[in-house]
C-alpha cells in the first residue's frame, strides 16, 4: 500500500499559505521557517515544497532536482544560522521524526535543525 498525503496537515496549510510561517529561506522546492514551539535556542523545519510524507516516500518519488534542492536548503539554513563547525559554529542535530514510533506529529516531511546549546543524548535510553 502506497503513502496517502494528508493535505489538511498544518504544513500543507503553510505552503498554501492559509496560516502563516517564521520563514528563514525559501527555494523553489523548499521552505525553512523557524518552529513555533522551539526545543532550542536554534530550532528550524526544513520541507520540501511537495506532496510527500516522510523521508522514505520523498527519495521513492520526488524528482532529483526536489531532492538536491532540500538537501541544498538543509546546508544553506545550517550556514544561515552559523552553526558548521568548520566555520567556528559549535554544530548542530538534524532530525526527521518519522511515522509511529519515531512520534511524527505533522504528516509531511520536515527535519528539523537543532542548535544554540548542548542537546544531550539523542534519545531516551
Ligand atoms: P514532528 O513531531 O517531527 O512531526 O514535529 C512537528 C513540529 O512542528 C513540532 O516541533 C511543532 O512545534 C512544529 N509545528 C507545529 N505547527 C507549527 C506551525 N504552525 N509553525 C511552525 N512549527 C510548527
Amino acid at each position: 500500500m502506497g503513502y496517502q498525503y494528508d493535505q489538511d496537515n498544518i504544513f500543507a496549510k503553510i505552503l498554501r499559505k492559509e496560516i502563516p510561517c517564521d520563514t528563514v529561506c525559501e527555494t523553489k522546492h523548499s521552505l525553512a521557517f523557524k518552529d513555533i514551539n522551539p526545543a532550542s535556542p536554534i530550532h528550524i523545519l526544513i520541507i520540501p515544497k511537495g506532496a510527500y510524507i516522510n523521508f522514505d516516500h520523498f527519495v521513492k518519488e520526488a524528482s532529483e532536482e526536489e531532492i538536491i534542492d532540500f538537501n541544498r536548503t538543509i546546508a544553506e539554513v545550517v550556514q544561515l544560522e552559523k552553526l558548521n563547525p568548520d566555520l567556528d559554529g559549535h554544530g548542530y542535530r538534524l532530525i526527521a521524526n518519522t511515522g509511529l514510533h519515531g512520534v511524527q506529529e505533522v504528516p509531511h516531511l520536515h527535519f528539523h535543525v537543532l542548535g544554540g546549546k548542548a542537546l544531550g543524548p539523542m534519545v531516551v535510553r
